[in-house]
């Protein structure tokens, strides 16, 4: 078959319209996709940033890691190719004595080598994808509380790290490893939400969305892999924004209702002084909720679960030696289908939607890369006049329904300066 094949631009092609450029290009923050980009961004992390990998891969925004996901998942950039570079630099530095380089190149593969051992994983373990890899999780008596499920995908549970994670990740596609372990965490072990949900909805969300990674990213957190977290660890959401986010700065960029609130109460609003939250603006259970759930109900409700679990798997065992048909619960839970109450039209805002400072001034036509919004991280920082209207915008706490399967479509209903929350 021959012919020629003409080059037409998105908007030629029909494929995007004007309601949809400015949601469209804050995805293009972190991935513009083509080859020609994909070879950009290789070359620019392994000449200017490789070399502080080891230092700054655990700071929160930006550019700390390479944001090649995107690249590697939809094959643009070969990870043999990845690998290679990366590789050559580790003996360049090794040769030339630099131990900062070395260790931050080794660190570098090791992340690569986690990809290949989703890999490995997914191909040895066909079931991952549907049951976890060590049978235990299977009793396991999750809480499948459609509210919480949507509370936390909206970033409203009251604790502002993982607040602002969900956030990032419904206005950009994109966060950090650590960050994905944190809400990821935090569905799992403090709301009880089964791991197959929050793994759907990055699904849906992730711009690198990849079905071996995110498969293992959700059995790491959630106990069921022999070399991840434990079942039992919960991790404290407050004490984790001090350690990763001590000046909140991260969380005053995608929470804008908190951006006045000081560094010492930022990650535990609900314990500030009536004067402090009067002063930042917050008004708790009105623009921003307060904590779903309390860290020691939580404690207690997790360690009840694996009790719980515990009995089920013995008392299964003991009368399925009897002979007896077991029937797994857990095989009956289905991610919740979702049915908007009334279809939003296309440009129009609701109550719940949300104002994303860094957002107000992109131009849709030019869309920066996460790597230069982050050089550019001084200007771009939420001026206090407009944060002070952005809290009365989202002072309603929304009740109506809808789920995962809606994130692609409802994306599309964003206006220019915000986004709807799924
Ligand atoms: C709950 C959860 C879900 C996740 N879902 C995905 C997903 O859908 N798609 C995805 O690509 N990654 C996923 N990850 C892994 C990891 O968060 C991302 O690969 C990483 O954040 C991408 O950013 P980067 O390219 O800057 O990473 P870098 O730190 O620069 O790492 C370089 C490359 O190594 C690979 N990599 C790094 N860490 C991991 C890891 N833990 N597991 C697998 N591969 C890794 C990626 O291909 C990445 O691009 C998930 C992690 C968790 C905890």
């Amino acid at each position: 078959m021959t012919g020629k094949v003409e080059k037409h631009s998105i908007e030629q092609l029909g494929l995007e319209d004007e309601l949809e450029k400015s949601s469209n290009s804050s995805l293009g923050r972190s991935w513009s996709p083509g080859w020609s980009k994909s070879d950009k961004a290789l070359a620019e992390f392994i000449e200017n940033y490789l070399l502080h990998y080891s230092g700054n891969r655990l700071n929160l925004g930006g550019d700390s890691t390479s944001l090649l996901s995107p690249y590697i998942h939809f094959g643009e950039l070969s990870v043999r190719k990845v690998f290679q570079l990366a590789r050559t630099k580790q003996i360049l530095w090794t040769h030339e004595g630099n131990i900062i380089g070395e260790e931050s190149a080794t660190l570098f593969l090791r992340a690569i080598g986690f990809r290949e051992y989703s890999r490995y994983l997914c191909f040895s373990f066909p079931f991952t994808l549907e049951r976890p890899l060590l049978g235990n999780l299977k009793f396991f008596p999750w809480n499948n509380d459609p509210s919480n499920f949507k509370a936390w995908r909206q970033g409203r549970t009251g604790y502002p790290l993982v607040d602002a994670g969900m956030r990032e990740l419904w206005a950009t596609g994109w966060i950090h490893n650590k960050m994905r372990v944190i809400v990821s965490s935090f569905a799992v072990k403090m709301l009880l939400i089964p791991w197959k949900w929050g793994m759907k909805y990055f699904w849906d969300t992730l711009l690198d969305a990849d079905l071996e990674s995110d498969i293992l990213g959700w059995q790491y957190i959630s106990g069921s892999l022999p070399d991840g977290h434990k079942l039992e660890r919960l991790d404290d959401p407050e004490v984790l924004g001090r350690k990763y986010d001590p000046a909140g700065e991260y969380i005053r960029q995608w929470l804008p209702e908190l951006a006045r609130m000081p560094a010492e109460w930022i990650h535990h609003p609900w314990d500030a002084p009536l004067t402090v939250l009067t002063a930042s603006g917050v008004e708790l259970g009105q623009n921003y909720p307060k904590p779903i759930i309390d860290i020691d109900l939580a404690r207690e409700q997790l360690t009840q679960a694996i009790f719980k679990m515990w009995e089920t798997e013995a008392a299964t065992k003991a009368s399925s030696s009897q002979d007896r048909q077991v029937v797994d619960e857990n095989e009956k839970l289905l991610i919740p289908k979702v049915f908007l109450k009334d279809k939003v039209p296309r440009g129009a805002t609701s109550a719940n939607d949300q104002t994303v400072p860094i957002l107000q001034n992109l131009k849709s036509d030019d869309p920066p890369n996460k790597r230069q919004k982050c050089t550019a991280e001084e200007d771009r920082k939420p001026d206090k006049s407009r944060n002070r209207s952005d809290h009365t915008e989202v002072s309603c706490i929304d009740q109506e329904d809808c789920s995962t399967a809606e994130s692609s479509s409802k994306r599309q209903c964003s206006s220019t300066s915000s986004f709807s929350v799924p």
